[in-house]
Formats: structure tokens, C-alpha cells, sequence
């Protein structure tokens, strides 16, 4: 089997999408809306272009941890989802989303922090 080689630019590009390195851009096409068991906070999960929506390469988890206390949120309400005509934005603090993991073979969550300082 030939494997496809990826440039190393591209594979630093995956790695900051992967990771959530600010500074970086990333294609969103739309979000879904998450709530905790444990501490009832709602919030929104932005989707990486090609996580769930019309053209899936991988799906969402359903359970994910809760970026606020820790706990177990679940995507609860499909009607507060959301799809877009992809568009790009910078990775900012505070943004949450899903991202493409090849190896995890689902999209991964990530949470940037809103600060350097993370919370205990
Ligand atoms: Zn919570």
C-alpha cells in the first residue's frame, strides 16, 4: 500500500487545528449546543468543516467533558444545532470546538483556555 506523505506544512497546520494553538485559523461550518449533567451549563461546540454536516468525515462524540467544572455534558437538543456556508476565523481564547483526529477516529474536543492561568 503507497501511503500519501503529507507536506510538513500541512501536517503543522493539523497539528495546531488538533491542538487549538491560538493564532491559528480553522474552517468552521456550524455548532452544536452541549449541556452538563453535573453543573447545568450550556454551551456551544463549533464544528470543524468535514465533523458531522453534508459532508462527514467523522462524527461528534455525544458525551464530552464539560469545559466549565469537569463533568459529564451530553449534545442534548439536535434543534439548536446549526450548519453554514464553511467560513474561516482565528483560533481565539475561550473558543470551544470540535476538531478532525485522524487517530482518535472521532473529532476530538478541544477547549482553549480563556487564560494562561488554568482553572483547578
Ligand atoms: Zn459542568
Amino acid at each position: 500500500m503507497q501511503k500519501y506523505r503529507k507536506r510538513r506544512k500541512d501536517r503543522q497546520r493539523e497539528k495546531r487545528e488538533r491542538t487549538g494553538k491560538s493564532g491559528s485559523f480553522i474552517t468552521f461550518h456550524g455548532y452544536f449546543v452541549y449541556s452538563c449533567d453535573a453543573c447545568g451549563a450550556e454551551f456551544k461546540m463549533w464544528l470543524q468543516q468535514g465533523v458531522e454536516g453534508p459532508e462527514k468525515k467523522q462524527p461528534a462524540p455525544f458525551f464530552i467533558r464539560c469545559p466549565h467544572c469537569g463533568g459529564s455534558s451530553r449534545h442534548f437538543d439536535w434543534t439548536k444545532a446549526r450548519f453554514f456556508q464553511p467560513f474561516q476565523v482565528p483560533l481565539l481564547p475561550g473558543t470551544n470546538y470540535f476538531a478532525l483526529d485522524e487517530k482518535l477516529g472521532h473529532a476530538r474536543p478541544v477547549f482553549i483556555p480563556t487564560s494562561k492561568k488554568e482553572t483547578p
